[in-house]
């Protein structure tokens, strides 16, 4: 299905995991990708996986946690390929574990700006873009801690709470103009993200899931797709779970 033909898509944290998926799933759909991050090895080899697949794509460094480096992630994005239809704003750590009251200062700064400071740097950039092309879908990264707690990772579930807040707000402000901008909630996804848990500790998770396993980064990737193209032309300011039924519990 080469619905996003001629499209123009920016993945942040693309190297890996979900963001890898989701640049490997828009380039089968015929846009044409800038893969960036700040791992460039890997993420020049997805940039090749794309190009051996017939997509145009290319790759560009960005530390999202540095606005000037998403301004130039933007402007690098048009220069290339002359136009920005699709973002999605992906890129994200999950920081200290700690409880609350032991979190430190430092981490809480870190935590908040590389996962929400950064998709507010990225959004705006992007919106300029759009806003002067009267189109465009733009996807943040939230998760299903983007609606409730657990413990130990209070910066992580308060930034990609921030994140729902953010997109909401700006797909209000920007409906009218053509620009569509929702959050996408996965579950726990076995990716390069859980490789601090241990094997039990992931069993524990697992159980946290009614599906009874982990979910895979391709199954989020069909849900950023199909936000993404025309398809969802009515669907703005909405947080779509992809959760494996955690959040129904
Ligand atoms: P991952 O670790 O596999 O991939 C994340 C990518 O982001 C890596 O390639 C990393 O290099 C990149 N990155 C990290 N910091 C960056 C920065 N400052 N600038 C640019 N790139 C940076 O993780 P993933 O599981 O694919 O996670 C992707 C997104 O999905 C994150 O926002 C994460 O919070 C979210 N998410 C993941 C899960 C999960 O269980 N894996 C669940 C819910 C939400």
């Amino acid at each position: 299905d080469k619905d996003l033909q001629g499209k123009t898509a920016l993945v942040t944290g693309a190297a890996s995991g979900i963001g890898r998926a989701v640049a490997l799933l828009y380039g089968q759909h015929g846009a044409k990708v800038m893969v960036s991050d700040i791992d460039e090895e890997q993420g020049r080899q997805v940039v090749a996986q794309l190009k051996a697949a017939g997509a145009e794509a290319r790759f560009c460094t960005a530390d999202v946690g540095d606005p000037a480096q998403c301004a130039r992630l933007v402007q690098e994005t048009v220069a290339a390929f002359g136009t920005l239809d699709i973002a999605c704003n992906n890129a994200g750590v999950t920081g200290e574990l700690s409880l609350t009251a032991d979190y430190s200062l430092e981490g809480w700064q870190k935590i908040i700006n590389v996962n929400l400071n950064s998709v507010f740097f990225c959004l705006k950039y992007e919106l300029e873009v759009m806003l002067k092309q009267g189109a465009g879908s733009i996807i943040n990264m939230s998760s299903i801690l983007g609606q409730v707690g657990t413990p130990t990772l209070a910066g992580y579930a308060t930034a990609k709470h921030g994140v729902v807040g953010l997109t909401q707000t700006a797909a209000i402000e920007y409906a009218a103009q053509g620009i569509r901008i929702n959050a996408v909630g996965p579950g726990y996804i076995d990716t390069p993200l859980l490789s601090g848990f241990s094997a039990e500790a992931k069993q524990e998770l697992v159980a946290l899931h009614p599906i009874g396993r982990l979910g895979r980064s391709e199954e989020v990737a069909e849900l950023v797709i199909w936000l993404s193209s025309d398809k969802a032309s009515f669907v703005t300011g909405s947080y779509y779970p992809v959760d494996g039924g955690y959040l129904a519990k």
